[in-house]
């Protein structure tokens, strides 16, 4: 089976996590700060703090814009489910804004409009969740004008996102928002196995998401409510949690940040390519903004189903059993289970919905092979006739 995405792994990354095992830290030693530092500096931003996951990392942005109990979270229902549990982790409440139909991407005009109808309902919310899906930034520019007329907090949850830009700025500089977000999931762009980090230009921000992401514990004696009680001294001023990043996990990120803009590249010339060797088949390609140069996480096609005589899940299926891995992002968040028992029910947000009813990711990562991506093409092409 051709996967939907895959890491690419080099004797260099090897080389660098096994240094690591030989050294005397495993955990809290130089590599995360090295890693964050090189994070920030990648990004034209002033502080990454690194975690465990992305889902560690949303959370913990939304503790920092102190989301909490009556407040609301909105994001987009074509995304994981961790962009909107990360409001309920919280304690506050969840709502969506349906999806633009060309970008797949938060509809700003959709925006707009609930923003309007929330002040006049005084439902207002504290943070909005953008999320670049597949890769391709948000119209930053116009949401950022919006949040600053209803002052609402930004995340950007740039999971699929890290190498993009938006305006010829690397995502994550933090121009538009208060927080961006990444992962390094395996199928991300650049993987630590598992982890992710959080990028901000607001100190009191970083330091925030730093004490939390380790208990709430802190050695500084400036946040203590007493001076030092001897060198072992530390004091719990906050609850946190353990959202430690390993330094296994930062050592193969650094070797694999060396090689973002090469696999941001790889993923543009066979996305490129997908857009030519497609272009007769009743699908609609990816739309890109003239504002953004996306990093190309996923390849999404749309069926054109009134000109296919199968089904979206008999075409899906087919591609499967010949072994063109196929995957679906993403089912639509109001609609899970979890979601409908909190209130939510299909019908709500119908870009959304029948985004799903079209949506196909097709194999795309740095070491697929043009002969992998031409029989992808070939089986598509005749699944679709
Ligand atoms: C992958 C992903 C996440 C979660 O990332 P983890 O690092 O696996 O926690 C969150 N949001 C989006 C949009 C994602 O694609």
């Amino acid at each position: 089976m051709i996967p939907y995405g895959r890491q690419r792994i080099e004797q260099q990354d090897i080389d660098a996590v096994v240094d690591v095992l030989r050294s005397d830290f495993l955990t809290q030693g130089r590599c995360v700060p090295e890693f964050e530092q090189k994070l920030s500096d990648y990004c034209h931003a002033q502080y990454a703090v690194a975690v465990n996951s992305a889902t560690s990392a949303l959370h913990l942005a939304c503790l920092a814009l102190e989301l909490g109990e009556g407040d609301w979270l909105w994001t987009t229902p074509i995304t994981f489910v961790a962009s909107a549990n990360c409001a309920l982790y919280c304690g506050a409440q969840v709502d969506f804004v349906d999806i633009d139909p060309s970008t797949y991407n938060i509809s700003v005009a959709a925006l707009a409009e609930k923003l309007d109808w929330a002040q006049a309902n005084a439902r207002l919310p504290k943070v909005l969740v953008v999320v670049h899906l597949t890769g391709q930034a948000c119209e930053m520019a116009a949401i950022y004008a919006l949040a600053q007329q209803y002052d609402v907090r930004i995340i950007e949850d740039a999971s699929h996102a890290i190498g993009a830009k938006y305006r010829g700025e690397p995502v994550g500089n933090g121009r538009y928002s208060d927080i961006t977000v990444f992962s390094f999931h395996p199928v991300k762009i650049i993987t630590t196995a598992e982890g992710g980090a959080a990028v901000t230009n607001v100190k009191l921000l970083a330091d925030k998401m730093r004490l939390l992401r380790s208990h709430g514990v802190t050695r500084d004696e400036t946040l203590m409510t007493h001076p030092s009680e001897g060198a072992w001294y530390y004091q719990q001023i906050d609850l946190g949690f353990n959202y430690r990043m390993t330094e296994l996990q930062a050592a193969l990120g650094l070797s694999q940040l060396t090689r973002l803009d090469e696999f941001v590249a790889a993923r543009q010339a066979l996305a490129q390519r997908y857009d030519a060797l497609l272009s007769a088949l009743p699908v609609t390609l990816p739309y890109q903004h003239f504002d953004a140069y996306s990093a190309y996480h996923l390849y999404v096609i749309r069926l054109r189903l009134s000109d296919i005589e199968r089904s979206h899940a008999a075409v899906f299926d087919m591609l499967r059993e010949k072994g063109v891995g196929v995957n679906l992002h993403y089912i639509p968040v109001h609609t899970q289970p979890y979601y409908r028992q909190i209130g939510f029910s299909e019908g709500m947000f119908p870009q959304a919905e029948v985004y799903y009813q079209e949506a196909i990711s097709l194999p795309l990562f740095p070491d697929l092979s043009k002969s992998d991506q031409d029989y992808v093409v070939s089986v598509l092409a005749e699944c679709l006739s």
